[in-house]
């Protein structure tokens, strides 16, 4: 035990798994990528040596960043035009890349069809089943290898994202604030991992973190780790995990450029294949910096009585984004270069930044 945690009840460590794998066998949440205690109940089983770690990795990889409810209605689609890796391996990257659209962190989608490729001209269409293998593979990192070992292949890898993280800083009341408090928490998170039912402890962990054990307001009452967990007891609860507060992120601007013709179609432009959304179709426009680019004008792709439609704001990771958003005609003649193309924009399959500027020009085009 460290300085920095207080002792949890005695036998929570052995109890912790039992308790959680139980109540995730009556509480496990319905998710299409999953064969959960239902399915199993139903005679549904895991296929090891085929479809399934497929599932379990192509689930791993949408969920890295982005939320069940995104994922939720994504998966069933990819699954359906890529139903195994071997399909998926073939597949053109610029039809993975698109189908990925709305997903972010298309470095992934670049991974996701990398790795596939690896699978099945090195390893015969097989995964690896453990951990430490799964690791050498493209786009796999700490996380992922752990979550494909235990869900799909039930190995007693140690699973922690941040329900974890949050649950555990919780049951042992961890003082350290994160950042810094990681490796006490994986130290933790091991301490109770069973050897057996690992995966069924890393998912009914992971629905005890989306469902009651949640940041702003952990039900409790309602969780079957209520006897042995320090916060609670405490009456603190949700003032755990501790935090450092985080320096605020910088903000970038930039301007795009959504040129429409006379068929109602947008000039898009393909990005370039490395950095930030690299290979993904968006509208032309400038760099993105910490100061408004001057004379914007000269990075529209055509001379036109351009307009602002205003501007739209986006999250990305390690910044913030205001672009400001220019529409116009295009003139007759203008055909296009090179990596561009017209689309109809009900057919544009965008990242979402750009979805929000189209969004945004179109608005302002029917005003
Ligand atoms: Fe989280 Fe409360 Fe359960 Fe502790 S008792 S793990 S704080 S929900």
């Amino acid at each position: 035990m460290t300085m920095s945690a207080r002792k949890p009840p005695p036998k929570a460590s052995r109890k912790a798994a039992p308790a959680v794998i139980a109540w995730y066998e009556k509480n496990a949440r319905s998710l299409p990528w999953r064969i959960g205690p239902r399915d199993r109940a139903t005679g549904e089983a895991p296929d090891l040596y085929r479809v399934w770690p497929y599932r379990v990795w192509l689930s791993e990889i949408m969920l890295q960043q982005t939320t069940v409810a995104t994922v939720r209605p994504r998966f069933p689609e990819f699954l359906k035009r890529w139903p195994n890796v071997r399909a998926l391996a073939v597949a053109p990257v610029e039809d993975v890349l698109a189908a990925w659209a709305g997903l972010g962190y298309y470095s992934r989608a670049r991974n996701l069809h990398k790795c596939a490729r690896e699978i099945v001209e090195r390893r015969g269409g097989e995964f690896p089943h453990t951990e430490k293998e799964l690791r050498t593979l493209p786009g796999i990192g700490p996380y992922t290898a752990a979550a494909i070992a235990a869900i799909a292949f039930d190995e007693r890898a140690v699973v922690v994202d941040g329900n974890v993280e949050r649950i555990v800083a919780r049951l042992f009341a961890v003082e350290t604030p994160l950042p810094a408090a990681k490796p006490i928490l994986a130290q933790k998170a091991a301490s109770i991992w069973p050897k057996r039912r690992s995966g069924d402890f890393a998912q009914g962990l992971m629905d005890l973190g989306a469902t009651v054990c949640t940041p702003r307001k952990p039900n409790c009452e309602s969780c079957p780790l209520c006897a042995f967990c320090a916060a609670r007891r405490e009456g603190a609860a949700a003032e755990y995990p501790r935090r450092t507060r985080r320096a605020a992120k910088p903000a970038r601007r930039g301007a795009a450029f959504a040129l429409f013709n006379a068929n109602g179609e947008v000039l898009l432009e393909r990005r370039p294949a490395r950095g930030l959304l690299g290979g993904m179709l968006g509208l032309p426009g400038t760099a993105w910096t910490e100061r408004s680019p001057a004379d914007v004008a000269r990075y529209a792709p055509v001379a036109a009585p351009w307009r602002l439609a205003g501007a739209i704001r986006h999250a990305f990771t390690h910044f913030n984004l205001e672009l400001d958003v220019h529409i116009a005609a295009a003139p007759r003649r203008r055909t296009p270069k090179s990596g561009e193309t017209w689309i109809a924009p009900v057919e544009a399959r965008l990242p979402t930044v750009m979805k929000k500027a189209l969004d945004r020009a179109l608005a302002a085009r029917s005003r």
